[in-house]
């Protein structure tokens, strides 16, 4: 959680967002294209960036990915176990990552080695929307399993994000979920400007077509 005084606010935002512009110049300077992945614990954040990794890397681009957790090291263990090299990034407490952490993190992976960097930002979907990380692309993964009233209840992140996802499609039936409902949803929010990428990360489903989106 972050507690913050009133007009502290303002001023944690602003550092965040200086640091974040750093971020982004020092990736630019390595011609590193980067996507900061936010959504709930159990969306599929982690399964869905392991297979875009590994068809990036079948093409020979050389991706890095950045786990962040409140606390342990689950995710980065799965990234490393499918072959995606990978920083762990614990926030302690904090339910978010922000710039400053994902600057550490930076300083720990060898730059010139990477086209791509992955972050997998902590499990919420409150205020990681807050803190942009200096990241090309904010992406917002939501999973059917999750009811069909997600868009309805999150705008926030929504609206700060480029890209919406919507994964696990290939059980939607099983849980009762009218994926449609979601999309249009989406659609109504964004002014019928953009649209949700379904997939399914698990049957290798959509996943094209979220790399396209990324401009892969
Ligand atoms: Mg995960
Ligand atoms: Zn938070």
């Amino acid at each position: 959680m972050h507690i913050v005084q009133p007009g502290m606010e303002i001023d944690v935002l602003k550092e965040n967002n200086k640091i974040a512009n750093e971020n982004y110049r020092l990736l630019k300077s390595h011609k590193i294209k980067s996507v900061d992945f936010m959504g709930s614990i159990g969306a599929g954040k982690t399964a869905l960036i392991i297979k875009l990794a590994e068809k990036l890397r079948a093409k020979g681009v050389r991706v890095c990915a950045i786990a962040g957790d409140v606390t342990g090291a689950d995710d980065y263990g799965r990234f490393e176990k499918s072959g995606l090299e990978a920083v762990n990034c614990n926030t302690g407490h904090e339910c978010h990552l922000d710039a400053n952490l994902v600057k550490k993190s930076l300083a720990k992976v060898d730059l010139g080695r990477y086209d791509v960097v992955f972050i997998e930002n902590v499990g919420n979907l409150v205020c990681p929307a807050d803190f942009p990380l200096g990241t090309d692309y904010r992406v917002v993964v939501v999973s059917t399993t999750e009811g069909d009233d997600m868009v309805r209840k999150h705008h926030d992140i929504f609206l700060h994000s480029d890209i919406a996802i919507l994964n696990k499609m290939d059980i939607a039936d099983a849980v009762g979920v009218d994926p449609n409902v979601i999309m249009e949803d989406y659609k109504k929010l964004t002014g019928g400007l953009k649209t949700m990428y379904p997939c399914s990360a698990r049957k290798d489903e959509g996943i094209d077509e979220i790399l396209a989106a990324l401009g892969f």
